[in-house]
């Protein structure tokens, strides 16, 4: 699957590029860091943190607990 920088979630529509939803855990690291957050529809995201800003690099199946 290619990178989906730049877009959307699939899901819900909560763009990539805005702030996460909700951040699990953060794990820095020498070039920037790797975040684990979740979407506002309950996907959960591995994001990539480097000197050109965040990436989603693997996304999820929403929450199937969610409405
Ligand atoms: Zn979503």
């Amino acid at each position: 699957m290619p990178s989906t920088t730049g877009v959307v979630c699939p899901h819900c529509g909560w763009p990539d590029g805005a702030e996460p939803f909700q951040v699990l855990s953060a794990h820095p690291t020498g070039a920037g860091g790797t975040l684990w957050t979740r979407c506002a529809c309950g996907s959960l995201q591995a994001r990539v943190v480097d000197g050109d800003g965040t990436r989603v690099v693997s996304r999820g199946r929403p929450s199937p607990a969610g409405c």
